[in-house]
């Protein structure tokens, strides 16, 4: 029966109980007490009617009480929706236990964590990885069980854009990859993977390239003093001897800058993650380059634009070597007439150190390949330069060892500018 039915039934039937009350209080001659008699025992019957729904309310799982007129559509409304509603809880919980399962398969660990932090559900691999124990340890901050400083401080900071990769304290050896997803209302996913292969390889690579470049600079040496004695004594100044030996004196030095580069590289990559704590006057490094450029490049306008003495706190050295790289670039890809600036100052919270050229300038699909190891824009422009090619990566690298941003925007034809943005 449709509710507005069975409700019309229902005020039909409190006319009835009226009218009957009415009629027998008329022949007994108490017309207004029976009519009161009959709505009291109306009355009564309703509030069983709500007694027994609230009985059966109590006891869902029962199936609802027989009853007639709006008290028996309001019984099958009721039971209509708690088995839709269960429908829903059961589908919710095979797709949760779906996803649990899925998780709990995974090879890296998976903890869900609240909004304060604590742990809802982990698997196995966060038990291997991580030491965490489901379902013992439910309930507990993840701070409290997971003792890594480095993830700490990660976690408080609350800026998870970037993955942190950590060397695990007690197990030297062993390097994780943390990142944390925040989902919901302030919920968090945390994966953790065991990159500890990955990172040995990567540590190999790099040791193999520094040892190979330690290696073969000193036969190089050798080579260059018998090249240099022989072209200053004479002996190899007679034709046909000369252009050769000259040949052979260049390509040599190229091979000791390749050689000082990558073995450069290999040490900034190798300490990228240490805490840099020196004070560096930019501002002063910058006047410093400046007048050793200016010297050994007579000919170039070098200008220097300095607006801020603000200090970075970083490693000297590789600073130099960025700086340096940035400006050498700048004079070997513009022409000798053109200025070359270097320039630092303090723009919406950032501290910028730029070096601008107006020189060939570099076609925006180069860009984001620009700072690959080896990569060139015109390996025939690059042949007369005598780059060695890695200028840039190590600009990269010590860029990213000082937690600042490379920005490069340029113009074929008008020129470049490459700038380290240093966070304020
Ligand atoms: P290289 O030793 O070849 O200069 P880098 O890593 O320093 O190696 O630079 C990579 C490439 O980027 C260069 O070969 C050059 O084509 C391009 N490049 C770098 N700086 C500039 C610049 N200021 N103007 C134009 N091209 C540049």
């Amino acid at each position: 029966m449709k509710i507005s039915g069975s409700w019309l039934a229902e005020v039909r039937r409190l006319f009835l109980v009226m009218f009957a009350g009415g009629l027998l209080g008329w022949t007994l001659g108490y017309p207004y007490i029976m009519v009161a008699a009959a709505l009291f025992l109306l009355c009564c019957f309703w509030l069983r009617q709500m007694w027994k729904i609230r009985r059966w309310l109590s006891e869902p799982e029962e199936e609802p009480p027989e009853s007639h007129g709006i008290w028996g559509v309001i019984y099958d409304r009721i039971y209509a929706l708690q088995r839709e509603n269960r429908e829903a809880r059961t589908q919710l919980q095979s797709s949760l236990d779906y996803l649990q399962d899925s998780f709990a398969s995974m090879r890296e660990g998976v903890v869900m964590l609240s909004e304060s932090g604590a742990i809802e559900w982990s698997n196995a691999s966060a038990e291997r990885l991580l030491g965490l124990k489901y379902p013992t340890d439910r309930g507990q901050p993840l701070l409290n069980l997971v003792r890594f400083p480095e993830f700490h401080q990660y976690f408080l900071a609350g800026d998870f854009n970037e993955i942190l990769q950590l060397v695990v304290p007690a197990d030297q050896e062993q390097v994780l990859q943390i990142e944390v997803t925040p989902f919901g209302k302030g919920d968090k996913l945390v994966f953790v993977r065991d990159v500890t292969s990955i990172a040995r390889l990567e540590r190999m690579r790099r040791d193999f390239v520094g040892n190979v470049s330690h290696e073969l600079r000193t036969p190089l040496t050798v080579i260059m003093g018998y090249i240099d004695t022989l072209l200053s004594t004479g002996v190899g100044g007679k034709a046909p001897m000369e252009k050769p030996l000259m040949h052979m004196q260049q390509q040599s030095r190229r091979m000791e800058n390749l050689l000082k580069d990558l073995l450069w590289l290999s040490r900034i990559e190798s300490v990228v993650a240490e805490e840099k704590l020196d004070e560096i006057d930019i501002a002063g490094l910058a006047r410093k380059l400046q007048e050793e450029m200016q010297a050994n490049h007579p000919e170039r306008h070098l200008v220097l634009q300095l607006d801020s003495q603000h200090k970075v706190l970083g490693d000297y050295r590789e600073l130099d070597s960025a700086l340096s790289n940035l400006v050498n670039n700048a004079i070997k890809y513009s022409a000798e007439d053109s200025p070359v600036i270097i320039s630092w100052c303090k723009d919406q919270g950032e501290y910028l150190l730029s070096v601008s050229d107006q020189g060939v300038g570099i076609d925006g699909m180069h860009i984001p390949r620009l700072t690959e190891r080896f990569y060139r824009v015109d390996d025939s422009r690059n042949a007369k330069t005598g780059g060695t090619g890695l200028g840039l990566a190590i600009v990269k690298h010590v860029v990213a060892a000082h937690d600042a941003q490379l920005r490069i925007s340029s113009e074929v034809g008008k020129g470049s500018t490459f700038t380290i943005a240093f966070k304020g």
